[in-house]
């Protein structure tokens, strides 16, 4: 019965793009325009673990593609269709369920994505998950090509994200990513969705290399308390969708001087070491922080 429906809001309001299927077979067809690159990923939202339980249905939606989104920005992609697959409690009444659909078409619209198919099921919390494919020209940055000497950067400010409620409402950083692939070559580049303490190192383990990090320099939001517990915060704390940036000194010159990156803002906040690990720095002494990144929580003691 909620497969019908479902099936039935898509057919009606999805968008319909050129080389796209969109929902109605076993399969959707898709055909990339010719000589682009087709990247995916993949991402989820639980209840009770990414949002709140209880989260409005549009909240759970927009978040998931947002979330999900915002690794095409990381990649320099411009987002171009999406799937995905629900599973909600039983409790949750059909309208619940139909408000979730059209949150979740009118998010893809919003980013001119066409949703090419979907499934859902019941689960005791809400679970869902969202695959989304982007098109991108050109050299894709990952996070295996950071060099000793390169500059690291984020996009425009971090910490208290979950306090502040903006975790439900990223905005994932699609013009600004797709600017630096194709004007500054990073060397390597992602989305910050766990804290810096804990993302940077994944591009460092990649890269094999270390990174000096600038405590100073990092752009907190304004209703962060300045030093430690800052810090702490724009480090420790996830849920950011910003972009973290690694470049040659001659671009990341040039980047931080283009006036497009002005309003979001770009920060450089450290350097790539030869050293083998990541150190906390204020005015160039060694500092000693408890975070280690971000652990999703809700619905949790520990
Ligand atoms: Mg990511």
């Amino acid at each position: 019965m909620r497969e019908n429906h479902l099936h039935r809001i898509f057919q009606d309001s999805s968008p319909r793009l050129k080389g796209v299927s969109g929902p109605g077979d076993d399969c959707a067809v898709l055909i990339p325009p010719a000589g682009r690159k087709l990247l995916q990923t993949v991402d989820q939202v639980i209840g009770g673990v990414h949002v709140e339980l209880d989260a409005e249905p549009q909240l759970y939606a927009q978040k998931l593609l947002r979330r999900t989104i915002s690794d095409l920005a990381a990649a320099g992609a411009t987002p171009w269709a999406a799937s995905w697959t629900i599973a909600t409690p039983p409790q949750w009444s059909a309208a619940r369920v139909r408000a979730l659909a059209k949150a979740f078409l009118a998010s893809a619209a919003e980013f001119k994505m066409a949703v090419a198919g979907g499934d859902c099921s019941q689960a005791s919390v809400p679970v869902l998950t969202c695959t989304a494919l982007g098109l991108a020209n050109g050299r894709i940055p990952g996070r295996a090509g950071a060099k000793p000497g390169d500059v690291v950067l984020v996009s425009g400010k971090l910490g208290g994200a979950v306090r502040s409620g903006r975790h439900l409402c990223p905005e994932p950083r699609l013009a600004m990513g797709k600017a630096l692939v194709e004007d500054y070559s990073p060397h390597a580049m992602m989305d910050l969705s766990d804290g810096l303490a804990s993302d940077l190192p994944r591009i460092l383990t990649a890269s094999d290399c270390g990174a000096d990090l600038d405590l100073e320099h990092l752009p907190l939001h304004a209703e962060l308390p300045p030093e430690r517990a800052g810090w702490e915060s724009a480090v420790g704390e996830g849920e950011d969708y910003e972009l973290l940036i690694v470049c040659s000194g001659r671009s990341a010159k040039r980047a931080l001087q283009d006036c497009r990156f002005r309003g979001i803002g770009l920060t450089a906040v450290g350097r790539i070491t030869d050293l083998g690990k990541l150190r906390w720095l204020h005015r160039g002494k060694v500092k000693r922080l408890k975070s280690r990144g971000w652990d999703y929580h809700w619905g949790s003691e520990t």
